[in-house]
């Protein structure tokens, strides 16, 4: 499988920056993970947006689905709908996520009596048990952040890669990512930083779950803007000793 960084900071966009979205894609299937500030304009500049055929939520902070509105607009007036692409898209996601997506975007009754956004998505709640999403297996975990969010573990062809979403340290992590080929995790803050538990993974701690695990490849993500990327780097080189990056937004990496 391919993964592609539609956009990588951590929290909020940054300077020429867009917040968490990513590309999936194998045997010609285009799973989006995430559509934070962004990430649209960037997989505008990589293939079209009719190309998705699935998109995944970890969970709703506007980061990682701010851009779901403009990909309203795209879905339901584009003049040219391409032949052949899915009408309703499937969209993954907590629970409650297609009340809060149609909220988000008709925010009132008399709007959303008009538009429940129907006409253009299917909205899926994740399961918890292993589920298919194209060629994709996916197995979703609960993870500990302050909205209910979801760590994703997804295989294909005999290959596994883990994402955290946005979590701090909780026993789901190492079911997540045991004995993954690549763990994709999210590291906000330095080790240093005064910050809250329970909300984002420092790069030691990054670096502590891919060792822990026994992940073959740690690859960085989710870094805030206002975060010095090499000090997260230093910390998880700390902890894991094993292949080891910081993602790159329009970077492309195979599986
Ligand atoms: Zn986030
Ligand atoms: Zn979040």
């Amino acid at each position: 499988m391919r993964l592609t960084i539609l956009g990588c900071a951590g929290s909020v966009p940054g300077p020429n920056t867009n917040a968490s979205g990513y590309l999936l894609e194998a045997d010609g299937f285009v799973l989006g993970l995430e559509l934070g500030n962004g990430t649209l304009s960037q997989l505008q500049s990589y293939r079209s947006p009719f190309d998705l055929d699935a998109l995944v939520f970890s969970h709703l902070h506007p980061d990682h689905c701010a851009d779901f509105g403009a990909l309203t607009v795209i879905r339901r007036y584009h003049p040219h709908w391409p032949d052949g692409r899915p009408v309703r898209l499937p969209v993954y996601g907590p629970a409650d996520t297609e009340q809060r997506l149609v909220n988000l975007y008709a925010p009132n009754e008399p709007e959303r009596a008009e538009t429940d956004l129907g006409d253009v998505y299917q909205f899926h709640p994740l399961p918890l048990e292993p589920f298919a999403i194209g060629p994709f297996e996916v197995t979703a975990y609960e993870v500990l952040h302050p909205t209910p969010a979801y760590g994703l573990r997804i295989s294909h062809g005999g290959t596994t890669l883990a994402y955290t979403g946005d979590t701090g340290v909780c026993p789901a992590l190492d079911e997540l990512a045991r004995d993954v080929d690549v763990l994709l995790s999210e590291a906000s803050w330095t080790d240093a930083d005064d910050r809250p538990l329970g909300v984002h993974l420092s790069g030691v701690e990054a670096g502590q779950l891919a060792h822990r695990t026994g992940a073959r490849r740690l690859l960085l993500t989710h870094v805030a803007p206002w975060t010095d990327r090499a000090k997260i780097y230093a910390e998880a080189r700390t902890t894991f000793d094993g292949p080891l990056e910081l993602v790159e937004q329009g970077a492309t990496y195979d599986i």
